[in-house]
């Protein structure tokens, strides 16, 4: 993979109607962008036969895609029903986002429900175990990626998603640098940009720059953290400082807008990066 590939969180609202993945894989090709995120957010309610129908009109369009699980979904959960229930939900959806032929399946990990990081961890840890063992038992070659956070609530700092990736194989960053902002108020000049970047590759190594997942949106946030998605445009975060610490540091992979005007933004961050590419 060759530098960054941009698109949209989910079917582009400019996409023909009715709304379905695959009108929205030919959207994003419209368009000029290059990747969607299929929004299993609500349940995987794709079936095995649609999914390999969205592989071969991805694989025509040459659009990467990568899928999103549901929301209901707690690794710290404590009842033991609801971790079986979490694991479910991200196995089916790494089944099904493999067949659409996604490479990578994000996932939100946990809230820690008043526990201390260090506990939660734990029980994270030994709870995605044995995901990855069935995923690796199915065959299925997906990357999971645990996101970064957007509220003090949520498992999900910079450092919890690195340490979490570094331990357990199969796993790798999805980094939401409007998530990183909102959560601490700050995270949003190119020094810190660049700073976290580097915290990715002296944790992970080199190669997780060359094959990185990230969300990106305008962002609404106060002390609880993120708020609401905004656009860019009505937003204060620095896109174009982002963007040149993305391009500096040479990060290559999938950049998903989750602004609600969903391919404008994804369009402005396209040609943002591609200016500063010509400067370089
Ligand atoms: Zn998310």
């Amino acid at each position: 993979m060759a530098g960054l590939i941009f698109g949209t969180a989910g079917v582009p609202h400019s996409s023909k109607k009715p709304p379905t993945t695959i009108n929205g894989i030919k959207r994003i090709a419209e368009l000029g962008l290059g990747c969607m995120e299929i929004e299993f957010v609500r349940g995987v309610t794709m079936g095995e036969a649609g999914a390999r129908l969205v592989a071969g009109v991805a694989a025509e369009e040459g659009i990467k895609l990568s899928a999103h699980a549901p929301y209901y979904i707690n690794f710290n959960a404590h009842e033991p029903e609801k971790i079986t229930a979490s694991q479910d939900r991200l196995v089916q959806t790494a089944r099904i986002a493999s067949l659409c032929g996604a490479q990578s399946a994000v996932f939100h990990t946990a809230f820690y429900l008043g526990d201390s990081p260090e506990k939660a961890y734990e029980l994270i840890i030994n709870s995605l175990e044995p995901v990855i063992e069935r995923l690796e038992k199915e065959n299925i070659g997906i990357t999971l990626r645990p996101e970064v956070m957007g509220k003090p609530s949520q498992f999900g700092t910079v450092e919890e998603v690195i340490r979490l990736c570094a331990e357990l194989k199969g796993l790798a960053p999805c980094l939401d640098f409007a998530h990183w902002h909102a959560r601490t108020g700050a995270e949003n000049s190119y020094q810190e940009f660049v700073s976290t970047l580097k915290k990715l590759e002296d944790g992970l190594g080199k190669a997780a720059l060359e094959d990185m997942h990230i969300h990106f949106s305008g962002i609404h946030y106060g002390q609880k953290g993120e708020r609401k998605h905004l656009n860019l445009e009505e937003s204060d975060l620095q896109y174009r400082e982002l963007v040149k610490a993305l391009i500096d540091c040479k990060v290559e992979g999938l950049v998903i807008c989750e602004s609600p005007n969903l391919e404008e933004d994804a369009l402005l961050i396209q040609e943002t990066y591609n200016n500063l590419l010509k400067q370089v």
